[in-house]
């Protein structure tokens, strides 16, 4: 019998589809629960889609207060952070060995956990990736897979560049 089953998986945050898992009074885009787009755009491409635990809500339970990247950084929210990447760097090994193919990990920018490329804190905006991101990118370096931010407020880039790697796949 034939399989039809789609190998194509793209790991997204937890609150990419339930933004209900962000911090009190943080979500203040048009998206009430899912980010939408991104969501219609894999489900319409029928890509795999792995939720990565919220890093946030597993170590501060639902009802947190947002709080910046110095707060977070502490030594046992790094060791949640190690454990939890350690999970996902498993389950990306393991979707490798069994001959699927992951497009991309999304992150959401801003966040002390899951953001790629910058976030705000006292000392202005900081370059760099949040403190699960920064963990799992050194977990699965070999693996070259693109990790894509997105920004809550402005989606399109983030968007558009899931879309090429999307479209880049299908066409090979
Ligand atoms: S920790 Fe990550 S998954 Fe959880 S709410 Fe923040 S950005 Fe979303």
């Amino acid at each position: 019998m034939m399989d039809n089953r789609s190998k194509y998986f793209v790991f997204v945050p937890f609150c990419l589809l339930a933004q209900a898992y962000q911090a009190k009074g943080i979500v203040r885009y048009e998206w009430k629960s899912s980010i939408k787009p991104f969501v219609e755009l894999l489900i319409k491409n029928d890509i795999n889609i792995i939720q990565i635990p919220c890093i946030e809500s597993t170590y501060l339970g639902l009802n947190r207060e947002p709080m910046g990247l110095s707060k977070y950084n502490t030594v046992e929210f790094n060791q949640h952070c190690d454990k939890l990447s350690n999970q996902i760097a498993e389950e990306i090994e393991n979707l490798s060995n069994n001959n699927y193919k992951v497009l991309a990990i999304l992150g959401i920018e801003q966040s002390p956990s899951c953001c790629v490329n910058y976030i705000y804190t006292n000392k202005g905006m900081e370059k760099r990736s949040g403190l699960f991101m920064e963990k799992l990118q050194v977990k699965i370096k070999d693996k070259n897979i693109p990790f894509i931010g997105i920004n809550r407020k402005y989606i399109n880039k983030s968007l558009k560049e899931l879309e090429k790697i999307i479209n880049d796949v299908k066409n090979h």
